[in-house]
């Protein structure tokens, strides 16, 4: 078996060895901090076939989700619907939503920071009106609502009930929305995954199961880097 490359070696307080395949094909491992390079370099080994298939599957996702061009026609998804770009000459202010997106030609090459910067302020109105209007219907309890760049959760809700929700959710459709602002109220009152919390979001929304395989199944198409 030929030798695999290691590109970083991160130390920390952590007590396992862990890897990670970055989405350049970058090899990091994180390791403990007295662990041996001889030991290091065994888990790298005996985890061959593992990097391997990490490798292809990040070469397929960059086949999946080119990069984005921005270019007019391009779509992109709001509340679960998607909306074209065009891109326009002398337009202020540079990035407008009307069913659909237009954007200043000047203001390409902040395309992207654009179109975080407005889904963010739409997800921080919507959802904080969807947590609201919940809230008050069944008398849920909470601190105050934070709108994070979280990439792989949609919402947490804290210890102490603050209820966080990645801006990324705005993508997706207003049931799907509402289904991860009652998971996350229910929270308050459960801080686990227990039959009591399940029951709790199902009296709300009986068709749950549904909403959370919904989500399974289709977050990827809210992937945006
Ligand atoms: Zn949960």
């Amino acid at each position: 078996m030929g030798a695999i490359k290691i590109d970083e070696v991160v130390r920390s307080r952590r007590k396992t060895i862990a890897l990670v395949v970055q989405p350049d094909g970058r090899l990091v491992v994180r390791a403990p901090l007295r662990v041996s390079q001889k030991i290091i370099d065994a888990f790298v080994i005996s985890k061959a076939d593992w990097i391997e298939k990490s490798r292809q599957s990040q070469v397929a996702r960059r086949k999946f989700f080119p990069k984005r061009s921005f270019a007019s026609g391009e779509l992109f998804w709001y509340l679960g619907k998607q909306y074209p770009i065009k891109v326009v000459k002398s337009q202020r202010p540079v990035f407008q939503f009307q069913l659909g997106f237009s954007l200043d030609e000047n203001a390409l090459p902040q395309a992207k920071k654009q179109f975080e910067k407005w889904y963010r302020d739409q997800a921080r109105l919507y959802l904080n009106e969807r947590v609201v209007h919940y809230a008050r219907l069944y008398n849920f309890h909470y601190q105050k609502i934070r709108v994070s760049s979280a990439r792989t959760r949609w919402g947490s809700c804290s210890a102490r009930g603050t209820l966080s929700f990645t801006w990324r959710l705005i993508m997706s459709p207003p049931e799907i929305i509402d289904y991860v602002v009652i998971h996350e109220l229910a929270h308050t009152i459960h801080h686990n995954h227990s039959p009591q919390f399940w029951g709790l979001v199902g009296s709300i929304l009986p068709d749950y199961a549904e909403k959370r395989k919904w989500l399974k199944h289709n977050s990827h198409l809210f992937h945006w880097d």
